[in-house]
């Protein structure tokens, strides 16, 4: 941390990309955060969004992939997901804003009159709201990265831009550097690297007063002294400090690959921090270790309703990989569209998997076939984990078929068709305690930011499968529903053989059910997979994959 005067700032790295969209912006900013943690500093990582949206909550998981919760219930892009599989750092609210959001504060402010009758401009007021936000807690970390949606061209992310610009002037000089990411395509006809795009890429941003201290260029191989030369020349910029960023088998080489190409060296090279720090790679040798070299495979079926959207369910593919890491297995995924079991049997298809996971989602589409596949996991023996609404079919499916309440459901699918047709053993939840205040929602609230979200905490029952599985008794997970199962039928449900074994601390919200009589059947409420690390899996992951290897023939 640098000292001005008592003071401790964090030293300040703007992430860019130009070009085209997609270049893994947010894993290049997660790998060099872990880099920079290898080397003893302590990093916090930041994203800035240009769209309108105040955040992703309302975003289809089509159009933005998941949703990342955050412990203290912000509803996030999916790359802070990133950042803290790969730093171990639990992001917050304050690490994610959109434009929406600074707009919604400026926009306030000059309701109440904060502004003293100014006229209100996206400069210096929509500025200076990201500024203050980039500056949020800079003096509890050595280095804050921030990384910036979209490309350097788009209309909406201009006063971003100029936010950061204007934010590394008025720091002292040396506390702010900038990093842009491209792409090098490698035109097959003529077998070279192109580096005009990058050449624009970078002149739009010196154009807007940016100019970076290290490029980050995506290309299928290595680039040639020749081309890093060109772009160090054309583009002001060290060659050393000409990253190349190769395609990998697997993101959790990441942090490896970028060190191997210096990145964290140009990095501190760009402070002028010398010397530097000895990194420390080890847990990331192990993690790269178990990717490589697994010693058996293990099929896992996704039953979802998003799954022509890998992104969708993306912290729960990651978790299903750290199992595998903690098991030394692949894991392979097949993606199953749950609506495609409306109609049909699924056990022709399900029968060849060792294990079913039965994901969070919303709405109707899709319930019939995730409750089929559940009774088929429940009878057959096979491994399921169900988590949020995979926990709510569980549950009906046990009151239907085990019970025999016909007719049971969820109060989310009478509301949306707007009339009563189910016996609801899922309702709607109306009020909870959080912390140690009442919550209060009603059906007609906004739809953003009305649910139960963050990190609230469970107490496991004596002697159940979840609670050896986290060798504990108290845990805390992260939440993102709107409808809860009713404890009215826990009596009759757990005289069937289905226990809760985990209940909010005040016993009023069932937060995980298994099958006492099976070999692996969990549902829980909350999302265990958005706190799953690779070089820490989550429990439940790690103990589902275990099952899943036990009825393997692959190991
Ligand atoms: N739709 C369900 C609810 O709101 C489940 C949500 C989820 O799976 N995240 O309770």
């Amino acid at each position: 941390m640098c000292d001005y005067g008592g003071r401790k700032i964090a030293r300040f790295i703007f992430i860019t990309g130009g070009v085209v969209s997609s270049l893994g912006k947010g894993l290049a900013s997660a790998a060099l955060g872990a880099l920079l943690q290898s080397r003893g500093y302590s990093v916090r990582l930041r994203k800035l969004d240009p769209y309108l949206n105040v955040d992703p909550g309302t975003m289809s998981p089509f159009e933005h992939g998941e949703v990342f919760v955050t412990d203290d219930g912000a509803e996030t892009d999916l790359d802070l997901g990133h950042y803290e599989r790969f730093t171990g750092v639990a992001a917050r609210h304050s690490d994610s804003v959109s434009s929406g959001r600074i707009y919604s504060n400026v926009l306030e402010k000059e309701r109440r009159g904060d502004y003293l009758g100014k006229t209100i401009q996206v400069i210096p007021h929509v500025t200076n709201e990201i500024k203050d936000f980039i500056s949020i807690g800079e003096d509890e970390v050595d280095f804050m990265l921030c990384e910036i949606g979209g490309t350097i061209g788009d209309i909406e992310g201009l006063p971003f831009f100029e936010a950061i610009r204007q934010f590394s002037q008025e720091k002292p000089r040396g506390e702010c550097i900038f990093m842009h990411l491209t792409l090098l395509p490698f035109i097959k006809a003529s077998g070279e690297l192109k580096t005009k795009p990058t050449q624009h890429s970078v002149k739009e941003l010196r154009s807007i007063g940016i100019a970076p201290d290290i490029l980050v260029c995506r290309s299928e191989g290595p680039i040639p002294v020749k081309e890093r030369e060109k772009l160090a020349l054309f583009c002001n910029v060290r060659p050393e400090s000409v990253i190349a960023a190769q395609d990998l088998k697997s993101i959790y080489e990441a942090p490896l690959a970028y060190h191997k190409e210096g990145l964290d060296q140009a990095v501190l090279d760009a402070f002028n921090i010398a010397p530097a720090p000895k990194p420390d790679l080890n847990v990331w040798e192990d993690v790269a270790d178990r990717v490589y070299n697994p010693e058996g495979e293990v099929n896992v079926a996704i039953v979802g309703k998003y799954t022509q959207l890998e992104d969708a369910y993306k912290s729960i593919a990651e978790a299903l990989t750290h199992g595998g890491l903690a098991n030394r297995v692949k894991v392979n995924v097949e993606w199953v569209d749950a609506e495609t079991y409306d109609k049909k049997d699924p056990a022709p298809e399900l029968q060849g998997f060792n294990a079913i996971l039965v994901p969070g989602g919303f709405g109707e589409r899709g319930t019939e076939g995730k409750i089929k596949a559940a009774k088929f996991a429940r009878e057959n023996h096979v491994p399921y984990l169900g988590i949020c609404l995979g926990m709510q079919m569980a549950v009906i499916e046990a009151a239907r078929n085990v019970i025999g309440y016909k007719n049971a459901g969820s109060e989310e699918f009478d509301h949306e068709a707007g009339k009563k047709r189910f016996e609801p053993v899922v309702y709607h939840l109306k009020e909870w305690i959080q912390g140690n205040q009442t919550v209060e929602r009603s059906v007609g609230d906004d739809k953003g930011g009305t649910m139960r979200l963050g990190a609230y905490n469970a107490t496991l029952l004596d002697g159940s499968k979840v609670a050896s599985i986290y060798g504990k008794s108290q845990i805390e997970e992260r939440h993102r529903h709107r409808y809860e199962v009713d404890t009215q039928y826990q009596k009759e449900l757990e005289t069937a053989g289905l226990v809760f074994s985990g209940m909010s601390p005040d016993g009023r919200l069932p937060e995980i059910v298994e099958w006492a009589d099976h070999p692996w059947f969990i549902g829980v409420q909350f999302h265990p997979e958005l706190k799953s690390k690779p070089f820490d899996p989550h429990p439940l992951f790690r103990d589902f994959i275990e099952a899943a290897k036990k009825t393997s023939r692959l190991v």
